[in-house]
């Protein structure tokens, strides 16, 4: 029987909360489907600061450079506010995308039918939305060096970050965009800020090289990052894939979030290059919000973000299509039946916290599984 290798590192905040909904269905699948999940569970961010004095361990490390695919929750919270920057929540995450050299961001944007009227925008905007920003997230100015803050022996600080990428950056995320786009609608839009930034400038020019060199039955547009912000309130549906840098996509893909009605919605997943041996990606997949201290403890999250990521594991770790299109179809079902949590609650449908939303995805889900 295949065995399949999941670290799961719930992280601090809502990350625990959420993520028990998912063990529900990593149960259900090796039920019923003999899917063969072994669970293995690791600590980062707060709660491994707390237990380790560091955001991630080495031996987590370690675990999560051998499985097969890693669910992460969401890192940080008020409580760690003060500890050392190197060791701050967000360190857990940043070297678990660098070491495992997670270097595309995949965020679907999808707004399913029964949340239109919870987005900002008018449905006719945002009904049927499906757009996928694709994210550059190993380099860029969170990486670049010099990274730092100079006295400077006048009163006066500098602070430093660096935006910097190359060539083979560049090629590798505007590869998986394409490929992408040719499973989807067939269209790139690449963004950066050519007009004031050297980055962009080569952006603009790799993009459009590798689109020439192997892509050309794909539509490649490129647009300024800032005004591709304004399109994407202005008209989402001319996007298909969004190509970008790591700094722009963390903005444009928060932009695109709010199109969908709510952080509590929207799934992500991050993909190294495939391994030369077993063509097998190294892979995280997370939710795109954050540990939510706010309504942390109160059983109210959405755990449904965290469910989706668990859905697009299943497809591009374990190509587990069907069940993966089973999950989502689950997902849709459960919203169209009115059941929501407080994020996404409309006049008309029944509140329920997160348990009751999970059990109501494992319900639809197994029914499914089982048709
Ligand atoms: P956040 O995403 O945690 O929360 C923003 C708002 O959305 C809050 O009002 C929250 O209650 C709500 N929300 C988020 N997810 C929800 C869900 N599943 N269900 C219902 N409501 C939900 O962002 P923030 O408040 O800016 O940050 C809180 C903490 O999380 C900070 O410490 C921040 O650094 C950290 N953070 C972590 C990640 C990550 O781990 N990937 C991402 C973003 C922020």
């Amino acid at each position: 029987m295949t065995t399949r290798k999941l670290l799961l590192l719930p992280g601090d905040g809502i990350g625990p909360e959420a993520m028990t909904e998912v063990e529900k269905l990593v149960a259900l699948l090796n039920a019923e489907r003999g899917a063969g999940f072994e669970i293995e569970r690791g600590l980062v961010g707060g709660s491994a600061y707390d237990a380790h004095g560091e955001a991630i361990s080495d031996s987590d490390m370690a675990r999560a450079m051998a499985a097969d695919a890693v669910l992460f929750g969401a890192v940080g919270g008020p409580k760690w506010d003060s500890v050392p920057y190197e060791k701050r929540p967000e360190a857990g995450l940043l070297r678990l995308r660098k070491d495992m050299a997670l270097f595309a961001n995949l965020r679907p944007a999808i707004c399913y039918p029964a949340l239109a009227e919870a987005s900002s925008l008018k449905r006719e905007l945002v009904d049927g939305l499906d757009i996928l920003i694709v994210r550059e997230l190993t380099g860029g100015v969170y990486f670049g060096e010099p990274k730092e803050i100079v006295d400077l022996g006048n009163g006066q600080k500098r602070g430093i970050d660096t935006q910097v990428y190359d060539t083979y950056e560049i090629e590798r995320i505007a590869k998986v965009a394409f490929e992408l786009a040719r499973t989807r609608r067939g269209k790139v839009t690449s963004m950066e800020k050519r007009n004031v930034m050297k980055s962009g400038v080569l952006w603009n020019q790799v993009v459009t090289e590798t689109h020439a060199k192997g892509f050309t039955d794909v539509t490649l547009d490129h647009m300024l990052a800032d005004a591709g912000g304004m399109q994407l309130v202005r008209a989402p549906k001319q996007f298909d894939v969004i190509v970008t840098d790591n700094l722009f996509g963390d903005m444009l893909s928060d932009i695109a979030a709010m199109l969908t009605g709510s952080l509590g919605m929207l799934p992500s997943a991050s993909l190294g290059s495939p391994d030369e041996a077993s063509g097998q990606r190294r892979a995280m997949y997370e939710p795109v919000h954050g540990s939510a201290p706010d309504i942390a403890g109160r059983g109210i999250a959405n755990p449904i973000a965290m469910i989706a990521s668990f859905a697009m594991m299943l497809r591009y770790s374990f190509a587990l299509v069907e069940e993966a299109d089973k999950l989502e179809a689950a997902i849709a079902e459960v919203l169209e039946s009115g059941t929501r949590t407080g994020d996404i609650m409309a006049p008309g449908c029944r509140e329920v916290g997160t348990t009751e939303m999970g059990d109501a995805v494992a319900a639809a889900f197994r029914r499914k599984l089982a048709a």
